[in-house]
């Protein structure tokens, strides 16, 4: 459903020119738990601002259900991104003297919904926090916080959800939760996922890409890439020299 065809991105810094993505190309199919790996800079956030319209990419093209995007204008990407992608990150993003719920339908307002206060609601018990909702946000745990995130992430049900290093600020245990939480999600949409937990994304993943300097060195189904141990590759990214 989605297809990224020799995506390159550099960017600019007075003199300086960082190539972030040389030229990547992958598919993601409908309802996939993709995790993406490699160490700082290789160029993963860049990856998912490109797939979720918050960034331009400079030359290739990304497909989008059979569409190219190429010529798509602001209002096209506007669309895009307020109706079919959700994002999840490690800040977790909430809207400090707002309670949970209106955090949640602040989601819904810019595709013009209504019942907005029941699917919010409703999108807060998938996560299990309805008894939370007229909280603010300051009074939850971190875990609790991301749920939201996560429910303002699924509350317009959009086929792509976008995580970036959503455990990143987690402690072990809640971050298994979580990661559970978006395998969840996943079985109804696609996911893809950023995160440094490799042993956790390994144990949950139907995909896994790993990205080194901007470039994508190896895809596939985590099952296959995993399935010898003590494969030397294997190996190196266990003991960190990937990241
Ligand atoms: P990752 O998420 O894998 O850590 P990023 O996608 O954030 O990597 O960054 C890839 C490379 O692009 C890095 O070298 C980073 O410094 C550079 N980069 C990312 N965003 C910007 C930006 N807005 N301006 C300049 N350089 C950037
Ligand atoms: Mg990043």
């Amino acid at each position: 459903m989605l297809e990224l065809k020799n995506i390159k991105k550099s960017y600019k810094t007075g003199e300086f020119v960082q190539h972030a993505l040389k030229g990547v190309s992958l598919t993601f199919d409908r309802n996939e738990f993709v995790c993406i790996l490699g160490a700082s800079g290789s160029g993963k956030t860049t990856l998912l601002n490109i797939i979720g319209g918050l960034d331009r990419y400079d030359s290739g093209d990304l497909i989008i259900n059979n569409m190219s995007t190429k010529k798509f204008n602001d209002t096209l990407w506007d669309a895009y991104r307020n109706n079919c992608v959700g994002f999840i990150f490690q800040s977790y993003n909430l809207i400090g003297h707002l309670s949970v719920l209106e955090n949640v339908e602040m989601s819904l307002t810019l595709s013009g919904v209504k019942d907005k206060k029941e699917k919010s609601l409703s999108a807060l018990e998938k996560v299990g926090l309805k008894d939370h909702a007229y909280k603010k946000p300051n009074q939850l745990s971190g875990g609790q916080m991301q749920r939201v995130a996560i429910a303002r992430a699924i509350v317009n049900d959009p086929e792509v959800i976008l995580a970036d290093e959503p455990t990143g600020a987690l402690d072990t245990k809640t971050s298994k939760q979580i990661m559970e939480l978006i395998k969840e999600i996943s079985k109804d949409r696609l996911v893809i996922m950023v995160t440094h937990n490799m042993q956790q994304a390994v144990r949950i993943s139907d995909r896994t890409a790993f990205f080194l300097l901007g470039e994508l060195v190896e895809y596939g189904k985590t099952e296959e890439m995993f399935s010898q141990p003590t494969d030397k590759r294997t190996e190196d990214y266990i003991t960190g020299r990937f990241g």
